[in-house]
Formats: structure tokens, C-alpha cells, sequence
């Protein structure tokens, strides 16, 4: 550990912050309490530590939906493709399940935003 990181420990220590036992999953260092919030004096950042079983911060869960949603998108355009170009039935409804499946994605990420 570096002695700056250890002096910007000891500083938050005389803040008032409250030394936690979990460490920082970036670096590794010890994370601090400030003002109800989880801080890295390393990354010099908050770090949002997500508890199993926990439901994710909002802004967190919507982010990964909306590009849940935007991936689904892409693969919907190649999909797409392969209805146009199925050669025979069993192509078509292979390529048609897959939409189905994709849709279907598509419409429980609107359901959860
Ligand atoms: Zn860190």
C-alpha cells in the first residue's frame, strides 16, 4: 500500500468516517463510510457494493436493460435477414422461432422499465 493512500485513509478516519470490512472491488483497498455513502480513497470514488439477494440501484438496472434491449435489437436485424432469405419452410420457422424468442425478451425489458 502506498503511504499517500495511507494518509488519505487516515484523513477520512478524521473526517469521521467509519472504516468498513469490505474492500474496494477495483484495488483492493479498504472502503470507508462517508455520509451513508461507500467510498474507495484509493479510486477516489463511490463504489456502490451490491449485496446477493439485493434488488441492483435503479440507475444500475436500467442501464443494463436498456442495453439488454439494444443487443436483442441487433440480433432481431440478423434474424430479420434470415427470414428474407430462408430457402425452405424449416429455415423460415427456425428463423421465426428465434424472432418469437427475441420478441418475447424484448417485451419483459419493457414490462421491468
Ligand atoms: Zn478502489
Amino acid at each position: 500500500m502506498e503511504s499517500e493512500d495511507l494518509q488519505k485513509m487516515v484523513d477520512m478516519l478524521r473526517r469521521g468516517a467509519t472504516l468498513l470490512s469490505k474492500s474496494c472491488p477495483v484495488c483492493n483497498s479498504p472502503l470507508f463510510k462517508v455520509d451513508g455513502k461507500i467510498w474507495c480513497p484509493t479510486c477516489e470514488k463511490q463504489v456502490v457494493v451490491i449485496r446477493e439477494g439485493e434488488p441492483p440501484p435503479p440507475e444500475l438496472s436500467s442501464l443494463l436493460l436498456a442495453s439488454l434491449a439494444n443487443a436483442i435489437y441487433e440480433k432481431l436485424r440478423g434474424v430479420e435477414a434470415r427470414i428474407r432469405e430462408a430457402r425452405d419452410a424449416d429455415e423460415l420457422q427456425e428463423s421465426l422461432r428465434l424472432a418469437v424468442g427475441l420478441l418475447e425478451v424484448l417485451e419483459r425489458i419493457k414490462r421491468l422499465t
